[in-house]
């Protein structure tokens, strides 16, 4: 199959463990994880209809973002951003996902300030206090979310995850709904007004369960362009 096959299936997927769960496809957007991917992976998923795109490191998403001639496609980091790369991040990406720190979240608005932009961006939680992974623990989600809901430059749109992996999808289910949970407390406490507050979680292998938890973002890579190098 095609990268533009893949990439229609995955939507008829999406679609589908959406209605399964009482939800309208239009609720949850497809990020197109194009890491380690050339250019032209890009380009053939855009004809296929994509417009939102992920990429995991700073410097490569710089590169095939100045590669790829399209105004239309909003890119968003869902790597760790480290501090000496946030200018290059601010410039380039339109939304970041992985805010993990009150200083992290600092920095990022302050640079977005001096740059005269705006973007929205996700907190990383850490749910299972991997000490292999980045990620926010759940003390430290408050006092950022106190922050970003004051900031001049960024937009508080929602939290994602990287949870641990499990060959058995419903296993990560627990997860899934632990950062829902956490989003509904934030609404409780006027963070997120109305039902603001989106939800990045979900991969290719688990993305179905990750939906019928709530998953407003689901970050797929290799269903849409295929096992990486
Ligand atoms: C690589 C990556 C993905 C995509 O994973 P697939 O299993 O290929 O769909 C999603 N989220 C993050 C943060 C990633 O780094």
């Amino acid at each position: 199959m095609s990268i533009a096959e893949r990439y229609k299936d995955v939507v008829n997927q999406v679609s589908a463990a959406a209605v399964a769960s009482n939800r309208d496809p239009e609720d949850v957007s497809i990020v197109a994880v194009s890491k380690t991917h050339p250019a032209s992976y890009v380009e053939q998923a855009l004809s296929a209809g994509a417009r939102v795109f992920g990429e995991n490191k700073v410097q490569e998403g710089v590169e095939k973002a100045g590669l790829v001639e399209s105004d239309e496609i909003e890119w968003h980091l869902i790597g760790h951003l480290q501090k000496n790369k946030v200018r290059k991040a601010v410039l380039a990406f339109d939304v970041i996902q992985t805010i993990d720190s009150l200083k992290l979240a600092q920095r990022v608005d302050r640079i977005a300030d001096e740059e005269s932009r705006y973007l929205k961006v996700f907190v990383q939680l850490n749910l299972a206090a991997e000490t292999s992974k980045f990620g926010a623990s759940e003390s430290e989600l408050l006092k950022i979310s106190d922050f970003l809901a004051s900031a001049s430059s960024l937009e508080f749109a929602g939290l994602m995850a990287i949870p641990p992996f499990f060959k058995n999808p419903e296993d990560v289910r627990p997860y899934f709904r632990k950062l829902r949970e956490l989003r509904d407390e934030l609404r409780e406490d006027g963070i997120f007004s109305g039902d603001s507050g989106w939800l990045s979680m979900g991969m290719s292998q688990d993305f179905p369960v990750a939906i019928d938890e709530g998953a407003t973002h689901v970050r797929i890579g290799t269903a849409i362009f295929g096992q990486r190098g």
